[in-house]
């Protein structure tokens, strides 16, 4: 579903100021309010997507975002405020009416009750852990298992009804506001929503009933993931207590360093070392790939500094086709410690005409090939 912009949504020009925005939010609020459209689901969602656009556009620092970068600007930056995938909960928005309306929501306190009388699910915490992949791992996809301690409800415990709420999970309750004697419903203070309450807990289990128990799980982790991404496995956190929503299992992505290969984004490097005898004859030398190994032909009179590219070589993106490269970086090997035969035979070769550098242009310098390469 594409989002709407949020200047249409509250219905003001770009350019509007404070005030107006807050004008403008507070007449969507009245009139999609929750307890005002009972059971009406496109009047709730009117209602929450005017949260939203406020929620932006009442702070300078989200609007300039937004105004540069679209919604993509103040999705993910918000981070844990609520609004990232899924837009704002009820609760968020609720939250928000005092600042935004003074006293006149608050009531007596109470201020307006989450809307239409649903009982509102709790969600259980989340659980990260690190997961170390190999470069190889990391080309290909990988399924892992791995072991998680995660808070469980006991399976001993027993419940009782909530006295307060009698089991809904909210009171209500009358109120005098601008608009008129109000009838509102918040969330249950004693049962915190959940309509009912730990009666026995099992032995062993904490004050909320919970206990850690250890479940080993399979994960699957696609190619080209990179070191510090997060991957979201829905409902493998842990378990609310009483009943509720579980939390997610969060997967943090470690990258182990390769024995001979570089990464860098999607493109992998190697330093290939040849002597000057294989440089100059020329030489096929083996490459280690991700998928093993790769033959490399060195074209006889090949200097070092030259960078050869197997095409396809590299990494997969994570979220785009295609892959990158391996670039293989030729380096001389220069021995040490030569027999007094090899030296006889080098002293010779050093007074060659054919060995005196004489370079024509086309062996380029490091910051040509260093342009070329990023080419
Ligand atoms: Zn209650």
């Amino acid at each position: 579903m594409s989002k709407r912009d949020y200047y249409e949504v509250l219905g003001v020009s770009k350019d509007a100021s404070d005030s107006e925005l807050k004008k403008a939010y507070r007449k969507l609020a009245l009139k999609y309010h929750p307890d005002r459209n009972p059971g009406d689901e496109e009047a709730e969602n009117k209602f929450k997507e005017a949260a939203e656009a406020y929620e932006v556009l009442g702070n300078k620092e989200k609007r300039q975002r937004y105004d540069q970068f679209g919604h993509a600007g103040v999705g993910g930056a918000a981070g844990g405020g609520g609004f990232g995938g899924g837009g704002m909960n009820m609760d968020d928005i609720f939250s928000q009416f005092g600042d935004i309306f003074g006293s006149a929501f608050g009531g007596g306190g109470g201020g307006f009750g989450g809307g239409g009388g649903r009982a509102r699910a709790r969600k259980g915490s989340n659980l990260r852990i690190r997961v170390q992949l190999t470069l190889e791992d990391i080309a290909h996809g990988v399924k892992k298992k791995i072991k998680v301690k995660k808070l469980v409800n006991a399976p001993g415990n027993s419940y009782k009804t909530c006295p307060t709420c009698n089991g809904s999970g909210r009171v209500t309750r009358v109120t005098n506001t601008f608009l008129g004697q109000m009838q509102t419903a918040s969330t249950c203070p004693t049962c915190g929503g959940q309509g009912k309450s730990l009666d026995n807990k099992a032995s062993g289990s904490d004050q909320n009933g919970q206990l850690r128990k250890e479940e080993e799980l399979e994960i699957e982790i696609p190619p080209g993931v990179e070191e510090g991404m997060q991957l979201t496995v829905r409902g493998k956190g842990n378990e609310a207590p009483m009943d509720g929503i579980p939390g997610d299992l969060l997967i943090v992505i470690e990258e182990k360093k390769h024995e001979h290969l570089e990464r860098e984004g999607q493109n992998l490097h190697y330093d290939l070392f040849l002597n000057f005898a294989d440089l100059a004859l020329g030489e096929t030398a083996e490459i280690p790939t991700v998928d093993g190994k790769a033959k490399i032909k060195i074209a006889a009179g090949t200097n070092a500094g030259r960078i050869l590219r197997l095409k396809g070589k590299g990494l997969p993106s994570v979220n785009a086709y295609g892959k990158g490269d391996l670039l293989v970086h030729v380096n001389v090997w220069t021995p040490k410690n030569l027999t007094s035969e090899e030296k006889k035979i080098l002293e010779k070769l050093r007074e060659s005409e054919n060995f005196k550098p004489n370079p024509t242009g086309k062996e380029k310098s490091f910051f040509g090939r260093m342009k070329e390469y990023f080419n």
